[in-house]
């Protein structure tokens, strides 16, 4: 499989220079040459596969030649090692909880994923060290720390907004230590983003670092993804009805690895994106302009983007044509009330705890679905509450357990750097050389 850049300035690349290099030269986005659809054999009988095989015929294309069979069959088993559950909510309503990997968020199976990938290209230590350097609005950077966590031939470093996270995910990338260190950026989540893009393009690591992304931009980070669909498929499959899937969004990796995984022949009837008050595509699908704004602080932080990164790639697989994409996506976006409230509704109404961003996946699948029955509607669930307590309404936080991957790292002692400009990053990544 080779993977062009979706600037269409640099060359063709092999799966394995995508993981590696993160972003072509000419700052595009990498993308599949060729995609094939599974075959009808595959979803007649996708209900007697279990998690790993469904995952390894998904993936094995875009990895090719690459990874042997037998160690991308291992890769992914050990990447799935936790439950997908479907939860039914209303009569035509699903939840796909995405919580259950070590992280709590559903960044997991992608991090693994991408850090096993690295781990096979190292396996010889033929390779440079590579350093994986990631910006997180909140969740990406616990799921990276752990998922890169002892990985031989790998150096992460994640930026976090000071202040701007929860807690607990503060806890998860700040406390593991090994290959992991946090830096704490004075700014917000699009300060930290913009450091690491520039130092994608800073010519001084030349021969001193290899340096990678770990967001969702990397396509070992984005395509793992597209299981999720696959496996919600196979759980409601029996229903026979139309599916509809609401993604909570804020990069917009999540939901356009479902458009791939309906471009490899899943049924999927409809797509719906739900935001905060970073609207930036639901405005565009209204109204037609694309505006990049700033990004806003939300009670749904990872979703807290103004310039979705992944969008580019949503618009090539509907051929950069709105009307195509109109047809296939709608989005909403809900204040930070409006959230809240329906957290309240899901917990009394339909005695399900859902966290600010499920709560708002949940909004727009209602929005769309208004009462429509034909049809059954699966928001996507992408952490667990308990990793948004201060902000969930008090009645509900209460009443939520605390999950034993959770209570092992709170009483962990915080370690990060503190920087405040792009020059502070660079000083770091060039000091140990
Ligand atoms: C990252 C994240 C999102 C947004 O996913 P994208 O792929 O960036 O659109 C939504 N919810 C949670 C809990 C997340 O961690």
């Amino acid at each position: 499989m080779t993977y062009y850049s979706l600037n269409k300035q640099a060359p063709d690349v092999s799966f394995q220079e995508a993981v590696v290099r993160g972003l072509a030269p000419d700052k595009g986005l990498y993308f599949p040459r060729e995609i094939h659809p599974l075959p009808q054999s595959f979803f007649d009988n996708i209900e007697n596969l279990d998690n790993p095989t469904i995952a390894y015929e998904a993936i094995k294309q875009f990895v090719g030649d690459e990874i042997p069979e037998q160690d991308l069959k291992q890769i992914v088993k050990e990447v799935m090692s936790f439950d997908f559950p479907v939860e039914k909510v209303e009569n035509n309503i699903s939840a796909l909880e995405l919580y259950h990997g070590p992280t709590m968020a559903f960044k997991d199976v992608g991090a693994r994923f991408m850090a096993r990938c690295l781990g096979y290209f190292n396996r010889d230590n033929v390779e440079k060290q590579v350093t994986v350097l990631v910006a997180t609005s909140g969740d990406t950077g616990g799921a990276v720390a752990s998922g890169f966590l002892g990985v031989d031939g790998v150096d992460v470093v994640i930026l976090y907004p000071s202040g701007k996270v929860s807690d607990i995910q503060e806890k998860q990338l700040t406390t593991l230590g090994q290959n992991i260190v946090a830096l704490e950026v004075d700014g917000v989540f699009d300060d930290c983003q913009a450091m690491v893009k520039t130092a994608f393009l800073d010519a001084d690591y030349k021969n001193k670092r290899t340096l990678t992304s770990a967001n969702s931009i990397n396509i070992a980070r984005w395509l793992p993804q597209m299981f999720y669909f696959f496996f919600a498929y196979k759980a409601l499959k029996a229903s026979e009805k139309k599916l509809v899937f609401s993604v909570p969004s804020g990069n917009y990796g999540n939901i356009c690895a479902g458009m791939m995984a309906q471009k490899l022949g899943l049924p999927v009837h409809h797509f719906v994106t739900g935001t905060n008050a970073n609207n930036t595509v639901p405005e565009y699908l209204k109204t037609g302009s694309y505006d990049v704004k700033p990004s806003v602080a939300t009670i749904s932080n990872a979703m807290d983007v103004g310039a979705p990164s992944n969008f580019i790639r949503i618009q090539e697989l509907h051929d950069n044509n709105i009307d195509t994409l109109r047809k296939n996506l709608s989005g909403y976006s809900y204040t930070d009330d409006e959230t809240t409230e329906a957290a309240h509704a899901l917990y009394n109404n339909h005695n399900y705890t859902a966290d600010p961003h499920g709560a708002i996946g949940y909004l727009a699948l209602k929005a769309y679905l208004k009462d429509n029955t034909e049809l059954h509607g699966v928001f996507l669930e992408t952490a667990h509450p308990i990793k948004f307590l201060p902000v969930m309404p008090k009645t509900i936080a209460d009443n939520i357990p605390m999950p034993a991957q959770i209570e092992a790292i709170l009483h962990k002692e915080k370690q990060s750097i503190k920087i405040s400009s792009y020059e502070e990053l660079k000083r770091f990544l060039l000091q140990d050389d």
